[in-house]
């Protein structure tokens, strides 16, 4: 790869190298963050519905517990590399430690395309992968979660089959669950309204009235459709969608309600009346306000920065900015929200699902929703701390913020000396 801040598992390593270094911590702390604790990589078979063998490639990464258990989502995508999952399971590790949760970062996922395959193959393919992986994880060791393209119903199908393992009922095995089986009041949303909140309390404080503003999102997925939902409901005009097979532009402003109408009858945004088809590229450089990237890694480049008209890049996906597009942003003037806050509201909650498993005791979604905003104002004024002592970008700070309390975590332990 030329570029190699396009690999996410050496951009992952520099911040890290960067954030020891600007704190003048001792280098065993940047020794054992720059990688994985554990990196398991399993092969995973699977009868096809014509009763066929496939086998696909997993992993799942545990790249430090030194603040708790590791935690993590599970994506399934053609793209799922062992280096994309070692970047993911650390950018895990940051977004725990700066949001404060008891937990070290994990992270894993499927090589396959969920498009080609039907309900019973995802079904038998999601058993199959925690029959590989059953021995690594565990309530108190690993916890796995949803993310790109894998969603509660998978969740439920892989605590079914750990706790068949185990022959007794393990809901706090994985997070993301439907709500029957111990799933979590406000977890489906947790992610996109913790990205509307960071992003809203940034737009304050730069002068920006949030309700007053144009927005545009980048991914129609669990992130992006919830955001766009929120943010509309909270008076912002919603310029720009996409997903991954184009994006639609209507500069007077797209109905959400009526979108998603048509998203649950088309099953696509493609073809709806009441907006121009754009590409997901000319999305990003449309004149709004704020930038929600919401799909996958590496969107906003060396290539397009110079292009971004927002004013705040809201980062709902995992690694969507090069190091080079933060540089060209920052000069700027564009204000980001880096994702290891702007999306740590699913993991913030899944945190909430996981003591109310433990401790079988269910909260109301408004007792959730209030304490995510607490813990997200948190990171957010800690993270703001640090931006203003050392004078480097958000990302940066919510990097020192973490990397210290994961110092502070490894020393006690007696991990560094
Ligand atoms: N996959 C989500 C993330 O990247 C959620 C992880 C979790 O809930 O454990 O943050």
């Amino acid at each position: 790869m030329a570029d190699t801040s396009l690999n996410p598992y050496i951009r992952a390593q520099q911040s890290f190298k960067e954030a020891v270094d600007t704190l003048g911590l001792e280098p065993a702390v940047f020794d054992i963050l720059k990688q994985p604790l554990r990196t398991f990589e399993v092969a995973v078979p699977f009868i096809r519905d014509d009763g066929t063998l496939q086998v696909f490639t997993g992993y799942r990464v545990q790249h430090n517990d030194a603040l708790g258990p590791t935690k993590g989502g599970l994506r399934f995508h053609p793209d799922v590399t062992a280096d994309e999952v070692k970047a993911l399971a650390m950018w895990m590790t940051v977004k725990c430690a700066l949001l404060g949760l008891p937990y070290g970062g994990g992270k894993g996922g499927i090589a396959c395309d969920v498009d080609q395959l039907s309900d019973r193959e995802i079904e038998r393919l999601s058993r199959e992968y925690i029959r590989a992986v059953s021995l690594v994880i565990g309530p108190d060791k690993d916890i796995p979660a949803p993310d790109v393209s894998t969603n509660p119903q998978i969740m439920a199908w892989m605590v079914d089959e750990y706790s068949r393992i185990r022959g007794e009922n393990t809901f706090g095995l994985i997070t993301g669950k439907p709500l029957v089986i111990g799933g979590s009041a406000g977890r489906v949303a947790a992610t996109g309204r913790g990205l509307v909140f960071a992003t809203r309390q940034l737009a304050t404080a730069l002068g920006l009235d949030f309700a007053q503003s144009r927005v545009a999102v980048q991914g129609f997925g669990n992130v992006g459709s919830v955001a766009a939902e929120i943010a509309a409901s909270l008076g912002a005009k919603m310029v720009a969608v996409s997903d991954k097979d184009g994006g639609l532009y209507n500069p007077d402003g797209i109905d959400m309600a009526d979108l998603l109408e048509y998203k649950r009858t088309h099953r696509a945004l493609a073809g709806y009346p009441q907006a121009d088809p754009i590409s997901n590229h000319e999305l990003l450089e449309l004149p709004v306000d704020i930038l929600f990237p919401a799909a996958l890694e590496n969107q906003i480049t060396a290539d397009n920065a110079h292009n971004i008209q927002a004013r705040i890049v809201g980062e709902g996906a995992n690694g969507p900015t090069t190091p080079e597009a933060d540089a060209i942003l920052f000069e700027k003037g564009v204000m980001v929200v880096p994702d290891v806050l702007g999306n740590a509201g699913g993991v913030t909650v899944s945190y909430f699902e996981w003591v109310q498993n433990q401790t079988r005791f269910y909260w109301s979604e408004q007792e959730i929703n209030g304490r995510l905003e607490e813990y997200m104002a948190r990171a957010m004024a800690e993270m703001h701390k640090m931006h203003e002592r050392y004078g480097v970008t958000l990302r940066k700070a919510a990097y020192l913020v973490a990397t210290e309390r994961l110092a502070q975590a490894m020393r006690v332990r007696g991990w560094l000396t």
